[in-house]
């Protein structure tokens, strides 16, 4: 990889370490809620976490933040694992917010004890008028005063499981009037009656985001924790925290943040994936259209491909709409360099060889990736039949259309040279088959005169005998708009694209037939495909992943 400067963060790293910071105590985390799959924002974060492990040979922990039992579940701590490590990375230790519950709420009865935590006993609304508002300060609750005792003994009845949820809260003490609303007597705990994907039953009062993920970070020794932008005035919240816990002979972890990538056309934020999952506008979190890391998987994207997008997009201090073209570039050059070669015709009209031998087939030779030498060749065979794609036949054509016309000569790829001569038409007019010529003597590779002879053309086809019939899924941008969540007032969902996937049967090279799911293709001339889950011996799928060249019109 090419030398680039250093990103912000990076800088915020080396100045850490040239003030003193060893680089054996450098270490990253990626936090992810296991609330939903993760998408194409979040393989930006992975990229951005697990790639500074790599440049500083520093571990990387993948922490699960699982503080909310309403939301969360074991599927996605599963589907989240299997994302970063189909993308290719390794975190040092697997931990998760919850195995702090016990620390995190013992240190909350420190809190109790030394007067910085209080038990707030008014209904949510109430607290939320005495919030205050930015220019105005807030008020101060009538339990703020609360004696240590009596503080003590109502958290402790919290955990136990006393109180109905909603009841009370144990709120940290701070400053009312701070010009920070997220340091006016944030909560800390809330109940919640609800089961625990790893827990189980054994709490019924969860940590709040801003008590749980600074404190984790401490726990693990995190020197950097990077998070997005809307994370930015948490940070002195994050600090205040970690003041009161510190000791420092022990790394004290930082917050920095960074800006949210969107990517156009589609959204990335884990609750409107999940409504479009649940509404059925899409088949899956894993359906190939969804921003998911495990749509991209099943679309076809290999892991470098995104893996390269984020590296080229890098990291930024503002927000901005990232055009889903430099993914789908990322993609084609990935592919270009990898996937194998094969023929596929997906509009068909038969082409008839009228002086090849009725019944006579021939094996060919053709490059399996003119990109990789030692992906070789592979045969597929030729016979007098033939399907060709709809357009690349015209009958009344001009000197510029360089495929099949009357009298004119194209290439057949990997075979040979044929004239176009007449066609054949049913009663409304449609041409159901061209009848052509071939010249015996041009067999591509075969070295004879005949076979150097350049024409204009080059076409793909596939031998109608033997040929395999695939159902093919094409896609389209799942949103006709470029930002569909942009605009506050109007739905996301009105701009789905009501025609984003298209079923069509092909016709592929039999070699084809053993194709296995998830292995990728390229249709020479059509595009990029991939084998699709759904695939079997019966009925074989292919996905569309992406068009040879940006064809897609704004
Ligand atoms: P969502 O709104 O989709 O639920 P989130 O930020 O709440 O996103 P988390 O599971 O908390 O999801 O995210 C894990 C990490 O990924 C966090 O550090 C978060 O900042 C980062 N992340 C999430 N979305 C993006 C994005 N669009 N761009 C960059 N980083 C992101
Ligand atoms: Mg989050
Ligand atoms: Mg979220």
């Amino acid at each position: 990889t090419e030398e680039r400067s250093l990103n912000f963060l990076e800088q915020i790293i080396e100045e850490d370490l040239n003030n003193g910071l060893p680089q054996d105590k450098l270490r990253f985390r990626f936090p992810p809620e296991p609330n939903g799959y993760l998408h194409i924002g979040h393989a930006s974060s992975i990229c951005l976490n697990f790639g500074l492990g790599l440049k500083y040979n520093a571990p990387v922990n993948l922490r699960f933040d699982d503080t909310n039992p309403a939301k969360e579940e074991q599927e996605y701590v599963d589907a989240i694992k299997h994302d970063i490590e189909w993308l290719g990375f390794e975190w040092a230790e697997e931990r998760y917010a919850s195995d702090y519950f016990q620390q995190l709420y013992d240190w909350a009865v420190e809190f109790i004890k030394k007067g910085k935590a209080y038990v707030d006993s008014q209904p949510s609304e109430a607290m939320a008028k005495q919030k205050g508002t930015p220019s105005q300060p807030g008020t101060e609750s009538p339990y703020r005063n609360r004696s240590v005792e009596e503080n003590l003994g109502l958290f402790e009845r919290m955990k136990n499981g006393e109180f109905a949820e909603g009841t009370h809260v144990l709120r940290a003490k701070i400053d009312m009037t701070s010009s920070n609303m997220l340091m006016r007597d944030p909560i800390m705990y809330r109940i919640l009656h609800k089961h625990h994907h790893r827990t189980g039953d054994n709490w019924c009062i969860y940590p709040m985001y801003d008590w749980a993920h600074g404190e984790s970070d401490y726990l693990e020794q995190i020197t950097h924790s990077l998070c997005t932008l809307e994370f930015l005035m948490h940070r002195e919240l994050y600090d205040w925290f970690l003041d009161q816990i510190y000791d420092d002979t022990k790394v004290r972890p930082k917050q920095r943040e960074f800006a949210r990538r969107n990517l156009s056309h589609t959204v990335v934020s884990k609750r409107k994936l999940l409504q479009l999952v649940q509404e059925g506008h899409v088949t899956g979190w894993d359906d190939p259209r969804m921003s998911t890391i495990s749509g991209m998987r099943r679309r076809g994207y290999p892991p470098m491909a995104i893996r390269n997008f984020a590296d080229t997009i890098g990291i930024a201090k503002r927000v901005n709409l990232i055009d889903v073209s430099l993914l789908e570039f990322c993609v084609r050059e990935e592919l270009n360099k990898t996937a194998p070669r094969v023929m596929a015709v997906l509009d068909p009209v038969k082409l008839v060889i009228t002086n090849y031998p009725d019944g006579k087939e021939e094996w060919l030779e053709a490059e399996n990736n003119p990109e990789d030498e030692s992906a070789g060749f592979r045969q597929v065979p030729f016979s007098r039949e033939l399907y060709i794609e709809r357009e690349d036949f015209m009958e009344n054509a001009n000197s510029k259309y360089f495929r099949l016309t009357i009298g004119r000569e194209v290439r057949l790829k990997n075979a040979y040279i044929i004239k176009g001569e007449s066609v054949v038409k049913d009663a409304d007019g449609n041409i159901t088959e061209i009848l052509a010529t071939y010249d015996a003597d041009s067999k591509s590779g075969s070295g004879t005169e005949a076979s150097m002879r350049k024409v204009k053309g080059t076409i793909h086809w596939v031998s109608v005998q033997h040929a395999i019939e695939a159902e093919v899924r094409v896609y389209d941008r799942l949103f006709t708009h470029e930002a569909p969540d942009a605009d506050k007032e109007v739905d996301f969902k009105e701009y789905i694209n009501p025609n984003s996937l298209q079923v069509i049967k092909g016709y592929l090279e039999p070699g084809l037939k053993s194709a296995k799911a998830g292995e990728r293709y390229q249709f020479q001339r059509l595009g990029y495909f991939c084998v699709d889950k759904d695939s079997s011996a019966e009925n074989i799928v292919f996905n569309k992943t992406v068009g040879l060249r940006d064809t897609w019109a704004k």
